[in-house]
């Protein structure tokens, strides 16, 4: 492994060692904006700040920093039950001005739980004109015991207001190919599946990790074996998956994102040939997502047309924006998958 691979490997596990010893010290920042490309593993790395600021007794040490992960402030952080932990996102296209009245009026008590609070605004770059302005004072001098963070996808694309506001950490995310020796080096999973892992992961290594805790793999053979029957076996798997995946608005992100997967590869299968795919299909080269289903994909692929497989990806993008909206998950469930049963 050269020298250039580890520095890439330990970039996330680099902020969060030095996040964690400013931490110690008592120099935390009221405010930081960690900036990077999409699939730089911003909001994993926010959330994992957040759980260091909310755990009763993290490990801060020289080599690493992480959360004790048995206290209450951990349990209620992994349970999403935390009410020092406000999570601010995009509505619709933009953050606007009433969320950020929602936020001020949060951070104008004093934390409930813990010592502080912790506030993530995630794409930060989505913020409109007003909510930025009312957001300037906060960032200024946010009340005492509260800390921001904020994620946007580049500083040149902030008003620079806010950026001059932050502490800006910039979160450079893995490559591929960094990322599958990384999953290798520490067994994470079998050697066949390594490279979606690897591809799904958006350059961090935390964020493999908490796929894995979401059982990324049973979901991911789950929607294959539904995508590859026949149709009327299909419509009986439907009910049975979208109620497992109904539960909680992240197992419908997580389907949907893994289908996108699907399609794009049969997509990848349609264009790439025989030869071509074999040359281009190295470990790490990221032709395809699913390496390890690739003759089946082969063949589901001889039954669908470009049109098709394009049309099911806009209608996944729908089901997505509708999950930010007041819609029953038990309907968008049943929406991610029964496009694939409309099928000629
Ligand atoms: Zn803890």
């Amino acid at each position: 492994m050269n020298r250039q691979l580890l520095s890439d490997i330990s970039d996330q596990e680099r902020l969060t060692r030095v996040f964690g010893r400013m931490m110690q010290k008592g120099l935390l920042a009221h405010a930081y904006l960690l900036a990077g490309p999409s699939g730089a593993g911003k909001e994993a790395l926010a959330l994992s700040f957040a759980k260091l600021l909310l755990c009763e007794n993290p490990y801060l040490g020289k080599d690493r920093s992480i959360p004790c992960g048995i206290c209450a402030g951990c349990l209620k952080f992994d349970h999403q039950t935390h009410p020092d932990l406000v999570v601010l996102r995009p509505q619709g296209a933009m953050i606007k001005l009433d969320q950020i009245r929602d936020l001020q009026r949060h951070l104008s008590f004093p934390p409930l739980d813990s010592q502080r609070r912790v506030c993530l605004i995630m794409e930060a770059q989505k913020i409109n004109l007003p909510a930025a302005n009312a957001l300037l004072k906060t960032l200024e001098e946010p009340p005492a015991g509260n800390h921001l963070i904020l994620t946007a996808a580049s500083v040149r694309i902030l008003l620079p207001t806010i950026v001059s506001r932050c502490q800006v950490l910039t979160c450079e995310g893995l490559s591929v190919r960094a990322l599958l020796e990384r999953i290798k080096v520490e067994g994470l999973c079998s050697p066949d599946s390594a490279q979606f892992l690897a591809c799904f992961s958006e350059g961090s290594i935390l964020r493999a990790k908490d796929l894995l805790e979401q059982e990324v793999f049973n979901v991911r053979k789950d929607l294959f074996e539904f995508l590859k029957t026949s149709r009327v076996k299909a419509l009986l798997r439907l009910f049975v998956l979208s109620k497992r995946i109904s539960g909680k608005r992240e197992n419908i992100l997580l389907a949907v994102q893994i289908i996108r997967t699907f399609l794009r590869d049969i997509m990848m299968l349609k264009g790439l040939r025989g030869q071509d795919l074999k040359e281009k299909n190295e470990p790490g080269a990221q032709i395809l997502f699913n390496p390890d289903y690739e003759n089946e994909l082969q063949e589901i692929s001889q039954r669908f047309t470009c049109q098709d497989l394009t049309e099911y990806c806009q209608w996944l993008d729908k089901v997505e924006w509708m999950l930010d909206r007041n819609i029953s998950r038990d309907f968008l469930a049943e929406s991610v998958l029964i496009f694939w049963i409309r099928r000629p």
